[in-house]
C-alpha cells in the first residue's frame, strides 16, 4: 500500500512525548488562514520554487513537458500549466525547485521510522503522523500504525478532527495518543477562518474520550480569531466536560509566512504580529481547572 507525504522530520520534541519522528501526510479538509504547512493542504502534487537558490542553469526549462518552467531569461513556475510532475526538481541540483509530494509504500516508511528507533527507547518517544490531515489517508495510516504497534513503537496522530468518525475508527486499535486541535467552539467563526464548521470536530473529540483514548487538546492561539479570554476558556470548559486531562496552547507564529511565496500563494494578513507565551498567559489569566494547562513557545 502507498501513501502521499510531504516530509519526514526527525528528532522532534514538540509533537508528543520524547524524541519523535514526524511524518507529514498530504491533504487537508480545512483551510486555516494561518496554516504553516501550505504544501500539505492540497492532495495534488505541488512544486516549491525558491528563486534565491536558482543558479540560472536552465536545466528545468529543457525538461518541462508543459512549458511551465519559463525561459532561460526568466525561470519561473507557471501555476496554470504546471502539473506537478517533478521533472524539473529531478534536474535542479541547486534544489531551487522541489516537488512536495512523495509517494511512499508502507514498507519504505516503516524502514524510515525504524532508523530512529534507538532514540525512542531512550526518551519515551515514538512516531507522530501529522499533515495536512493524516486521517484523510486512513487506510494507509492504519497499515503503517498497525506495523508500528506490532514493533512496540509509541504512536501519536496530530489531527484537525474534520473527517468522518469512520476514519478514526479504523486506527483506534493502534493508537497511543491523539494530539487533537480544537480551534474554536463557535461554528460560524470556525467556518469563517478555516472553511468548515466545528460540530464534527467536537463530536469526534468527544467520541475519542468515550473510547478511553488518550487525547491532548491543542489550541493554536491566533490574533483576531480566538485570542480572547472568553473564547479560550470556552475551549477549556469543552475539553473538561468531555474528559480531556491536558490542554496545550500554541501561540501564533509567523515561521511559514515566507513559505507561501515559494508556492505563489498569499499569506494571510502579513501585518499581524506573532504572539509570545507571556501574552497568552496574560490573556488567559487564572483558570480554575483540574486539567493540566500548558502554554508553549
Ligand atoms: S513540475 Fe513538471 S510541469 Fe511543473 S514546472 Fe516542473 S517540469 Fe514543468
Ligand atoms: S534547474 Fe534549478 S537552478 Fe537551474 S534554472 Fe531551473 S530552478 Fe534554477
Amino acid at each position: 500500500m502507498t501513501g502521499h507525504i510531504t516530509n519526514i522530520q526527525r528528532f522532534s520534541v514538540h509533537d508528543g512525548p520524547g524524541i519523535r519522528t514526524v511524518i507529514f501526510l498530504k491533504g487537508c479538509t480545512l483551510r486555516c488562514r494561518w496554516c504553516c504547512n501550505p504544501e500539505a493542504m492540497l492532495q495534488k502534487p505541488v512544486l516549491m520554487f525558491q528563486p534565491e537558490l536558482c543558479i540560472g542553469c536552465g536545466a528545468c526549462v529543457s525538461v518541462c513537458p508543459t512549458g511551465a518552467s519559463g525561459s532561460l531569461e526568466h525561470i519561473t513556475v507557471d501555476r496554470i500549466r504546471c502539473t506537478g510532475c517533478g521533472a524539473c526538481a529531478q534536474v535542479c541540483y541547486a534544489e531551487a525547485k522541489c516537488k512536495k509530494d512523495t509517494v511512499i509504500s508502507s514498507e519504505e516508511l516503516l524502514r524510515e521510522i525504524e532508523k530512529d528507533r534507538i532514540f525512542y527507547g531512550r526518551t519515551g518517544g515514538g512516531v507522530t503522523f501529522s499533515g495536512g490531515e493524516a486521517l484523510l489517508q486512513a487506510e494507509f495510516l492504519e497499515d503503517v500504525l498497525r506495523h508500528c504497534k506490532e514493533r512496540g513503537i509509541h504512536t501519536a496522530v496530530e489531527t484537525c478532527g474534520n473527517v468522518p468518525w469512520e476514519n478514526f475508527e479504523r486506527i483506534l486499535l493502534w493508537m497511543d495518543l491523539f494530539l487533537f486541535d480544537i480551534k474554536h467552539t463557535d461554528t460560524a467563526k470556525h467556518k469563517q477562518y478555516t472553511g468548515a464548521g466545528c460540530e464534527q470536530i467536537m463530536e469526534n473529540c468527544k467520541r475519542l474520550c468515550l473510547e478511553n483514548k488518550k487525547v491532548i487538546v491543542r489550541v493554536p492561539v491566533i490574533p483576531e480569531f480566538n485570542f480572547d479570554r472568553r473564547e479560550l476558556e470556552d475551549i477549556i470548559r469543552f475539553a473538561e466536560r468531555i474528559g480531556v486531562r491536558e490542554v496545550d496552547f500554541l501561540p501564533y507564529h509567523r515561521y511559514a509566512s515566507n513559505k507561501y511565496r515559494y508556492f505563489d500563494m498569499d499569506y494571510w494578513n502579513p501585518g499581524i504580529n506573532k504572539l509570545d507565551k507571556e501574552q497568552v498567559e496574560k490573556c488567559l489569566g487564572p483558570i480554575h481547572t483540574e486539567m493540566k494547562i500548558r502554554i508553549d513557545g
